[in-house]
């Protein structure tokens, strides 16, 4: 018998972070359209590229989600029935909604299987059984619900459960946030979030002034070590945060919890799981302090990043692996400047990382390199293990 194993999703910015995701292991991605979604910076996809990368994904056996959850007016709704006919005959496999008006018209332009947002801020067996009667078939559960409380409305109401795992936070109740809007003239709920709760602000009373504290800023939610809680309490889908975040972002987070579920999946105990590394190569990313926030008991004071915006990682994006072959070598898309002596290193999909020498990098015409460029191809010696897609990072001084 199978074991049970929960959704891997990840998520895809753009069509090469979807490859990318998938090629990882990603049982799942979700992603936008050029509208309705909440993540205005990203690149989002335009309609054939969904196309694209819903073709991509079900050909490598993994589901497409998209998200329809910005907070919409009338006016944003005219287009979206031909949006929602036309996520139906690509044949995308849910899509991710947080307002009642939106769910209506998604069964009566659809169907397609229904997921409501995070930011719909469910919380409860009332509010589960709500979306429910509107054809809800999965939760993404408010972040303030634990795994426990999670494995028991799933249990209770018979719909799927969705939690974050990892990626950045909110202070405020899953983006229910103006901050921005009125920091920074961006509005948080239409897709133009600043960040504005990362800042550093001075705390002014009648008798007493604070300045220059962090006070909002959350630390970035980690759930490696949660994993057993999630499995035990049979969440269907974990979900990765970061739909604006790097290439190397979406290898490096796909990678490790698809070992760690793979682990799980295989042994069926974390016992000798390899916490150790898997936590060591999540923070090789740039990043802010860890927190499990409100995953275990609700999220405190703790939870808090008294610092600023991230901390910096040893490790950048070098390029993309775009092909990989013995009798051709490896040509690499770089994606920032290298020389001779960078330490590189090329995620690989199965295996440990592989080291590539920057030493014998040659031109696209077999001619010597000294040093790469932005934007231009490199080639490399053939190295085993090596495949188009993989993601190779640069060793940074710090
Ligand atoms: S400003 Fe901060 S709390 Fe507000 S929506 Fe953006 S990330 Fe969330």
């Amino acid at each position: 018998m199978e074991r049970f194993t929960p959704e891997l999703l990840a998520p895809a910015g753009n069509l090469d972070k979807l490859k990318t995701a998938v090629l990882y292991g990603a049982d799942a991605v979700y992603c936008a359209g050029q509208d309705y979604g909440l993540r205005a910076a990203a690149d989002n996809f335009t309609r054939e590229e969904l196309a694209i990368g819903v073709g991509f994904a079900h050909q490598r056996g993994a589901k497409v989600y998209v998200v329809l959850n910005g907070f919409l007016h009338d006016e944003d709704l005219l287009e979206l029935p031909s949006f929602i006919q036309y996520l139906k005959s690509i044949l995308v496999d849910a899509v991710i909604v947080s307002d009642p008006g939106v769910a209506l018209l998604v069964r009566e332009h659809g169907p397609i299987p229904l997921h409501v947002s995070t930011q719909a801020s469910v919380l409860n067996l009332a509010g589960v059984l709500a979306w429910k009667e509107l054809g809800a078939t999965r939760v993404v559960l408010g972040r303030e619900v634990t795994v426990h409380d999670a494995g028991a409305l799933q249990r209770l109401s018979g719909v799927e459960m969705e939690q974050f795992v990892h990626g950045a936070m909110c202070m405020a109740y899953s983006g229910h946030c103006v901050i921005s809007n009125f920091t920074q003239g961006r509005d948080s709920n239409r897709g133009g979030c600043a960040h504005s709760c990362r800042f550093s602000y001075d705390i002014q009373f009648e008798d007493f002034k604070h300045e220059s504290s962090f006070f909002m800023s959350s630390k970035d939610l980690e759930g490696l070590s949660v994993l057993p809680r999630f499995v035990q309490e049979g969440i269907v889908s974990l979900k990765v945060e970061g739909r604006m975040k790097s290439p190397l972002y979406a290898a490096t987070t796909t990678r490790v919890y698809r070992r760690a579920l793979d682990f799980w999946k295989e042994h069926g105990h974390w016992d000798n799981a390899p916490w150790g590394e898997w936590q060591e190569e999540l923070r090789r990313l740039p990043h802010r302090d860890a927190t499990e926030a409100s995953l275990v008991e609700p999220a405190g004071a703790d939870s808090i990043f008294d610092e600023r915006e991230h901390v910096d990682s040893a490790w950048g994006m070098a390029g993309v692996v775009l092909s990989a072959a013995p009798e051709r070598g490896v040509l690499l898309e770089c994606k920032q400047s290298f020389d001779q002596d960078a330490r590189l290193e090329a995620l690989t999909f199965e295996g440990e990382t592989v080291t590539l020498s920057a030493r014998e990098m040659l031109a696209p015409d077999y001619t010597a390199l000294i040093r790469s460029k932005p934007s231009s191809l490199v080639r490399f010696p053939w190295t085993p293990g090596l495949a188009a897609g993989q993601v190779v990072r640069l060793g940074k001084t710090l």
